[in-house]
């Protein structure tokens, strides 16, 4: 473990990168963690037209910017996916399947999840349903696993799972070239429809029949928050935030797209600055305290 940092800012699409520039600003120290590109989603817009001041610019062109704009005032870039967030005695641990760090404050800005939930896979998380082949790999040592992915990470994350499992299948759920996978890799091309088990998960229901598994691993770019950080309160399967954005738990702030609708961006990039400034409100009261 080294730094503690001031703000840790999990996501780096527009939300995220706003709240890292802000607090790079303000001369706070900045972790930023971004487990894949930038705003994959916000890449994929072909043609934005409702961004202030930028008229019809691509979704990739407007993200590059960003995301130029807020590295060049040097946030610790972080290329890991957060995977639980612990919080302590004004503290917080983030783990990631390749370290861990602490932080006095989170901003969560993670997105949505694109894809609704599998049928039981709320119920199942850590009895059978997981989201890191990394850290909960060992875990199906010589069993039988599913991987359910919604991009192509999943497939490093197959191929890693192939080295300790019994047995590996593969449920791509996009479109791509996968003739590069292990041929211990079972690629099953079927839609996930519930996670089943009498106890611990025993099958993975599917559009093409019944998969008999210990284990499904489940990809997505943004994972259901709630299962991150334990004890986060939700409405209408949203963070629930106050106007400053901060939400149930101390410490913790979130803005974007996880806070709710519009889905768009100016909205994203409010949210980011108003997160900051009350993390930085938030660190002036903790530092008067100690
Ligand atoms: C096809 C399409 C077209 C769109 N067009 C428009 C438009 O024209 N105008 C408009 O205003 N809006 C548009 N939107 C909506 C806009 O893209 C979103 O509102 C905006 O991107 C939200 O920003 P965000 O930062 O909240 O979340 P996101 O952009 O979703 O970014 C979240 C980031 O967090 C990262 N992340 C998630 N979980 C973790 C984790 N555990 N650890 C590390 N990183 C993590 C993800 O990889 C992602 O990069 C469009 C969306 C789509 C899909």
């Amino acid at each position: 473990m080294g730094e503690l940092f001031d703000i840790a800012i999990i996501g780096g699409g527009p939300a995220g990168l706003e709240a890292a520039l802000t607090g790079r600003i303000r001369n706070k120290s900045v972790a930023l963690f971004e487990h894949l590109e930038f705003s994959r989603k916000l890449q994929k817009a072909h043609l934005i037209d409702n961004y202030l001041g930028l008229p019809q610019i691509k979704g990739a062109e407007l993200m590059k910017q960003f995301a130029a704009h807020c590295l060049a005032h040097e946030p610790i870039l972080i290329k890991e996916k957060v995977v639980t967030i612990f919080p302590g005695e004004g503290m917080f641990t983030i783990l990631t399947p390749a370290g861990t760090y602490e932080t006095k404050t989170v901003i969560l800005a993670t997105g949505v999840a694109a894809t609704s939930l599998i049928n039981g896979e709320k119920e199942f998380l850590g009895r059978g349903v997981a989201y890191c082949a990394t850290c909960d790999g060992m875990f199906y040592r010589d069993k039988d696993v599913a991987v359910v992915s919604y991009s192509p990470e999943g497939e490093h994350e197959a191929d890693f799972l192939s080295e300790i499992c019994r047995s590996v299948t593969y449920l791509p759920q996009y479109k791509g070239d996968l003739s590069h996978m292990r041929p211990a890799i079972h690629i099953l091309q079927a839609k996930p429809r519930a996670v089943k088990g009498a106890g611990p998960v025993d099958t993975l229901v599917t559009d093409q029949g019944d998969l008999s598994v210990h284990g499904v691993f489940i990809l997505r770019q943004s994972d259901p928050v709630e299962n991150v950080l334990p004890g986060l309160e939700l409405a209408n399967e949203v963070i629930k935030v106050n106007r400053d954005m901060s939400t149930n738990i101390p410490g913790v702030f979130a803005a974007g797209d996880c806070t709710g609708k519009p889905w768009q961006i100016a909205k994203a990039v409010g949210e980011g600055v108003v997160a900051v400034h009350t993390a930085i409100s938030y660190l002036d009261n903790l530092n008067k305290q100690q």
